[in-house]
């Protein structure tokens, strides 16, 4: 197994099975904690299911509520709130944590992959927020990231104040590489990928293009204005590294990591590491 320190990132295995932790910078320690949950037993059948997940993180969750979308592949973002967590499921690909929403932090928002990028983007400025987002191939071809930013510089700008580019942290990755993630050229939607995304972000090769999820994301994060130095990316290919992560196309039809964020610190995770 991969395991070792990243920029951003610190992969391992835990209780549970393979984890990957965000490493918080010193802006946002004990603001903004997330982790994604990956291969093993606590997730192995339990076929991406939000409820079945939850009952098996069952105490990590430290009586939190869990808002799990219900993933579309689209751009829509939910406001992190009581009212939206399990049981209840959105139609969603992101979830916005603010205390305008959740006043004592007692919701975490969560999504579900295999092989689709998952994005955390957060901030102290100007107070802690975090947005997680599903970004695979359909999401970033409709630039769910671009989406959010627009929706989160509004709503930021609605209540008199401003975020600050860079002072905003944007993690990418675990997702399938451009090693291994193809399209054929006989689709249409691949051949605007291609187009949209540029040679720096696409490759072809016999009757197929090669797509690269985290860099064309990433080089739309600095396109906004989050500086280089802000923007993690993590490396691994989730298809190359099956032994750590589930793959949709590598034959993981069903189950999936998971994303979990929250505002404050998680301290029962700690302890469970
Ligand atoms: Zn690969």
């Amino acid at each position: 197994m991969t395991s070792g320190q990243f920029r951003g990132f610190s992969v391992g295995s835990g209780e549970g099975g393979c984890r990957v932790d965000y490493v918080m910078p010193e802006p946002l320690r004990g603001k903004v904690e997330a982790i994604l949950l990956c291969r093993g037993e606590l997730l192995d059948g339990t076929g991406g299911a939000p409820s079945l997940i939850a009952g098996r993180m069952g105490h990590l969750l430290g009586g939190r509520s869990l808002v799990a979308p219900w993933q579309v592949h689209g751009t829509a973002v939910v406001q992190g709130r009581a009212m939206w967590a399990l049981p209840q499921r959105v139609k969603a690909d992101g979830v916005h944590l603010d205390r305008a929403f959740d006043r004592n932090c007692e919701v975490l928002a969560s999504l579900r992959f295999a092989d689709c990028a998952p994005i955390l983007i957060a901030s102290a400025i100007p107070r802690p927020w975090a947005v997680i987002l599903h970004s695979g191939f359909r999401g970033t071809l409709r630039d769910i990231f671009g989406e959010s930013w627009r929706g989160l510089v509004n709503f930021y700008r609605g209540r008199g104040l401003g975020l600050d580019p860079a002072e905003t942290y944007a993690w990418i990755g675990p997702a399938i590489g451009p090693c291994c993630f193809t399209r054929a050229l006989t689709e249409e939607a691949a051949l605007r990928a291609e187009e949209e995304w540029g040679p720096d972000h696409s490759r072809r090769e016999g009757g197929l293009v090669h797509l690269d999820l985290i860099g064309v994301i990433a080089e739309r994060m600095r396109a906004s204005g989050i500086p280089s130095r802000n923007i993690m990316t993590l490396p691994l290919c989730t298809s190359c590294n099956r032994d750590m992560f589930y793959s949709y196309r590598s034959g993981d039809s069903e189950d999936r990591m998971t994303l979990v964020a929250g505002l404050k610190s998680m301290p029962l995770w700690e302890a469970a590491r």
